[in-house]
């Protein structure tokens, strides 16, 4: 009786604290042969201030039993048998939206949706959530690619203190363009990499970075510089641009894991092989997720989510790794706001901060041998 009461408590605190929204975003535009050189982004149609004008999903009221579905699912299938494996907790709340529980993570559902909500930050699957066999579950993929590192964050082990920082683009490739601004997209990209270099040597890192000036440096060879310096983690900087002026906000990209859809492909890549890059598709969940919901509120920009794509840039690379759309060049407001050294410092600070912080956390591994 005890147990319960705390449970309860400790059920009201996170329901309280955890402020979770429902986001309308909706990929209308598929995804482009290699984003990463083209810097054309999906357009998820989402107005800049929108997220905060949406409707709280729960809050206290959401505790008190909802009416049962005509057709209980039953509790032994789906995602109550997914979530049992990892000892969380399932509550269909109605309006086809699912409660996953465990500890301090949340992780909320919509039915026939591929996106998802990890603590306020917004997540995509790589399947819509539907009906499989008379009971709704995730994919495979999605729950061991996305589910058990989202509720069971695994342990930080990482090969080194040693940061690979890769600036998009350079020299002849500049990637998005604000013409209006006079702004290309590989000078702010290797802007905020060294202000980004400086803070995380000035906290006792070492650094490494795939440029250092105007230069194109080939995809491939990016990697293999992280690789070379024996790299704990390697993250991509970029900006974005889309067709839709209204496309604003941050994403992140994961390398897409093995048999699964990338975020903006509508078919499952079950032909894909997987990469060196699929060996840390947990830590890179892990890290991805820190990273972009510091992001987005430190920064107060749109959520754009955690993604999947197969970027070049990510396949062969031996430590977990992320690649950070930082903003649309192409929207009317947020590109004078990137244009800012101001924004751009925040910017660093706050991958700074999340990348501090998981060096610190993890443990390290030697790959000598
Ligand atoms: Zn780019």
């Amino acid at each position: 009786m005890r147990a319960a009461q705390s449970k309860l408590q400790r059920l009201l605190v996170f329901m309280g604290s955890a402020a979770l929204f429902l986001s309308s975003c909706q990929t209308r535009q598929s995804e482009v042969a290699d984003p990463v050189e083209t810097a054309v982004a999906p357009e998820l149609g989402v107005e800049p201030n929108q997220m905060k004008s949406v409707e709280p999903v729960s809050g206290p009221v959401a505790i008190v039993p909802l009416v049962k579905s005509k057709k209980p699912t039953p509790k032994a299938a789906g995602i109550f048998k997914q979530a049992d494996q990892l000892g969380a907790r399932v509550t269909e709340k109605g309006d086809g939206v699912w409660l996953i529980e465990k500890g301090e993570r949340r992780f909320e559902l919509r039915e026939q949706s591929r996106q998802a909500i990890l603590n306020g930050t917004v997540v995509y699957l790589n399947e819509v959530f539907a009906e499989k066999e008379g009971n709704f579950a995730l994919s495979d993929s999605d729950f061991e690619n996305t589910l058990c590192p989202a509720l069971d964050p695994p342990e930080i082990v990482l090969r080194s203190k040693t940061v690979a920082i890769d600036p998009g683009h350079g020299g002849a490739e500049p990637g998005s363009v604000n013409r209006s601004l006079s702004i290309l997209e590989k000078d702010l990209n290797l802007d905020v990499s060294l202000r980004l270099q400086k803070m995380m040597e000035e906290n006792g890192f070492k650094v490494v970075l795939t440029r250092y000036n105007d230069r194109l440096v080939p995809l491939e060879d990016r990697s293999q510089i992280a690789n070379r310096s024996n790299a704990g983690v390697f993250v991509s900087i970029h900006f974005n641009a889309a067709l839709n002026k209204e496309a604003s906000g941050v994403e992140t990209y994961l390398l897409t894991p093995k048999n699964s859809a990338s975020s903006n492909d509508d078919v499952i890549g079950s032909s894909e092989p997987s990469y060196r890059g699929n060996q840390t598709d947990l830590l890179n969940f892990e890290l991805g997720y820190r990273v972009q919901s510091r992001l987005i509120a430190d920064l107060q920009r749109v959520d754009r989510g955690i993604k999947k794509a197969r970027f070049k840039v990510l396949k062969d690379l031996e430590c977990p790794g992320l690649l950070i759309e930082c903003g649309f060049l192409s929207h009317g407001k947020e590109a004078p706001l990137i244009n800012t050294p101001l924004y751009r410092q925040k910017l660093a600070e706050s991958l700074s901060h999340s990348l501090t912080s998981i060096l610190m956390t993890g443990r390290i591994v030697s790959s000598d041998q």
